[in-house]
């Protein structure tokens, strides 16, 4: 059933509810923005660098913190290439090898979390129209937060039973690594051609190597699973907060308690890994979610990337003195409110832009996660109406900056580098790599948007006239 209303037009979506979809103007711009008309990242050649590129460097950082004490070691000289290069090797080889453990135990923690998401019950949130489906909304079934607690209590009993010690994450982390590195490459090559086979592709280029990389298809899904949301939170937020867990008990074991430090990485995954759970209903209103396609890009940094190159200060923290990394209780209380509030920032920026999309679209119900943090819905919000039949909200957080969501989540992986202090630079790749992701990704957004809503985009960045932080940037 059809009616308009305005610009836009509401239709009766199969779940029973009435949902917004765009204007016959906004119908054009989105057909266009669903065809391949320019390379990103570099076209081929740039994605075949950053395939072969980030997994070397992945293995020099995690050598340079394990093996040569954090810091950042290179050739002496020109003849030392060789012998460095094989040094290097010697490393990978031994201790990055893909054992049969890594495999029991990676794989083991894939099944389960498939298992969990299939099984647990969840609340049911309905997504944006997507525009390749005609408008057609999908149904996801967010099971997130049991899944996570689920998890916590079997990594509880078989930490205590002894069956596996929270430690061997940690212990094992090289191999863990190259095991996750292998999935993340064999799944992204496989859905490949899972997807052309099926026919379900979109927005191809037609270049065979840009196409694994920026994915083939917009929607994976496994009977009630949405692979790409199951991803996005199952896996890499699962496994940097149990890797800070395996620090923790690593440091336990071996100095007899926990410093401030690895609390605070504790403390810091488990509020990200909790945040993706508990709100997981606002995650199909962002744009990994109904625009970014299931590629490499996506597919290789959450089985790989993230879990094993976020948490370098853990690994760290876990095998050097607490000495070195000792602080005073003034700054240990700087360290842990920059957190609190960056995350209070991220968690309700988020959550304001998620349910006002949510309210436009009539989907809007709250649920009872923790914590549900004040402001984190605004009543009322003043917004643009575009042409386009989508609203931009310009109140709350988002009456500041374009990018407030940005800023926060930067502050805070910057702060999983402080927590190191000057000991090694290595804990810092989060957040240089992060904030040149943050802003490649800003750019890439805003030209979309500026396609999408024209001149009413444009009226936007007038009223908000800041990217990320008032008055500067
Ligand atoms: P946003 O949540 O900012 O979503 C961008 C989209 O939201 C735009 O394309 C537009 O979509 C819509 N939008 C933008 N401004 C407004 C507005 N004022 N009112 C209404 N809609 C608006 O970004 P992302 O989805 O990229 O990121 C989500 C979070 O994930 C961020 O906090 C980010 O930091 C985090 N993230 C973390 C990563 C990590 O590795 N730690 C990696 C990537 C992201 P449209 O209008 O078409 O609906």
């Amino acid at each position: 059933m059809t009616s308009k209303s305005g610009m836009r037009q509401r239709i009766v979506s199969s779940n029973g509810t009435t949902v917004v979809t765009p204007s016959d103007e906004g119908r054009k711009t989105d057909h266009l923005l669903d065809k391949h008309d320019q390379y990103e990242f570099g076209g081929p050649g740039g994605v075949v660098a950053i395939m072969t590129g980030f997994p070397t460097l992945m293995y020099y950082l995690w050598i340079c913190l394990v093996f040569y004490d954090g810091q950042l070691v290179r050739p002496d000289s020109v003849d030392d290439i060789q012998p460095f290069l094989q040094r290097m090797w010697a490393h990978i080889s031994k201790d990055a090898s893909p054992n049969a453990y890594a495999w029991k135990v990676y794989s083991g923690l894939i099944a389960y979390e498939l298992l969990l998401a299939w099984i647990m019950p969840g609340y049911m949130q309905e997504g944006l129209p997507v525009p390749s489906l005609g408008y057609k909304t999908l149904m996801y079934r967010c099971n997130a937060t049991f899944c996570v607690y689920a998890t916590m209590i079997t990594a509880a009993v078989l930490h205590i039973s002894g069956i596996f010690r929270m430690t061997e994450i940690i212990d094992n982390f090289g191999h863990l690594m190259t095991v996750a590195m292998i999935v993340g490459f064999g799944v992204s090559f496989g859905m490949y051609f899972l997807t052309i086979a099926t026919g379900n592709q979109i927005r191809m280029s037609g270049n065979f190597v840009y196409d694994v990389f920026m994915g083939a298809c917009l929607n994976p899904r496994v009977g009630p699973i949405d692979l790409k949301m199951w991803l996005e939170v199952r896996i890499p937020w699962v496994i940097v907060f149990f890797m800070s867990v395996s620090g923790a008990c690593k440091q336990y074991e071996q100095f007899g308690y926990v410093t401030p430090n690895m609390a605070f990485m504790c403390l810091a995954t488990w509020l990200y890994l909790n945040a993706c759970a508990k709100g997981e209903e606002c995650i199909p209103q962002t744009w990994d979610m109904f625009h970014e396609k299931w590629g490499f890009l996506v597919i290789f940094w959450n089985f790989a990337g993230v879990p094993f190159s976020y948490i370098y200060s853990v690994v760290y923290m876990a095998s050097h003195d607490p000495k070195k990394y000792h602080f005073s209780t003034p700054t240990y209380v700087a360290l842990f409110t920059t957190l609190l509030l960056a995350y209070f920032v991220w968690d309700t920026s988020m959550s304001q832009k998620s349910r006002f999309k949510m309210q436009t679209q009539g989907t809007l119900t709250y649920r009872k996660t923790f914590p549900q943090l004040p402001w984190g819905t605004l009543k009322n919000p003043s917004f643009i109406q575009t042409a386009h039949g989508n609203r931009l909200l310009t109140d709350g957080w988002w009456r500041y900056s374009r990018k407030p969501n940005y800023v926060a989540d930067w502050i805070m992986s910057l702060t999983w580098g402080l927590v190191i202090g000057t000991c090694t630079p290595i804990p810092y790749f989060y957040s240089v790599f992060f904030i040149v992701v943050l802003i490649h990704r800003c750019g890439r957004d805003f030209e979309r948007c500026a396609v999408k809503y024209g001149k009413d985009w444009e009226r936007y960045c007038s009223i908000v006239k800041y990217k990320f932080i008032p008055g500067i940037y």
